[in-house]
């Protein structure tokens, strides 16, 4: 177990002034946020939020997929959602890969065969952002007075651009 000793020992550290006990889990803000996976990424600090204020959907390369949808939804219905960002970024490894280069990649790293395994690269990033925020706006349970935007973030500058 002692594996993650360092990250318990934080743990019991961020525990000792604990803020969220209690709080409802809605979004404070009405702010739900799909965005990668990539460690470059603060969700809530580029866009001015803190704890409470967003619900958040990370997978690599950002994209609205089903259980994406499920999440927006369950946001938009039951926590206080009022506007969607779908926020996929610059120099995304699922973007500037091919699916062949990705899993000649993993397949070093594992020293087996990788050609089995999916990771939905993505081959124009702006074309893939409107795909997904099309979906989001068209879902028969997003009413039209949600929101929904499509924003490339830029990981060099800090900057959101919006393209939807
Ligand atoms: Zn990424």
């Amino acid at each position: 177990m002692a594996d993650f000793d360092d990250l318990m020992s934080a743990n019991r550290t961020f525990a000792k002034d604990f803020r969220y006990g209690g709080f409802d889990g809605v979004a404070a803000a009405g702010v739900a946020l799909v965005t990668c996976m990539d460690s470059r990424i603060d969700p809530l600090g580029m866009i001015g939020l803190v704890p409470g204020d967003a619900k958040i959907f990370r997978n690599p390369g950002g994209r609205v997929t089903p259980q994406a949808l499920e999440a927006l939804v369950l946001g938009v219905h039951l926590l206080n959602v009022q506007r969607v960002l779908v926020v996929p970024h610059t120099r995304c490894a699922v973007a500037s890969n091919s699916e062949a280069e990705l899993r000649e990649r993993v397949a070093a790293s594992a020293g087996q065969d990788a050609s089995w395994q999916q990771f939905h690269v993505v081959e124009d990033q702006v074309a893939a952002l409107a795909e997904d925020v099309a979906k989001v706006r068209s879902h028969p349970l997003v009413p039209d007075s949600v929101l929904v935007g499509g924003f490339l973030y830029d990981v060099d500058s800090g900057l959101l651009e919006q393209k939807v």
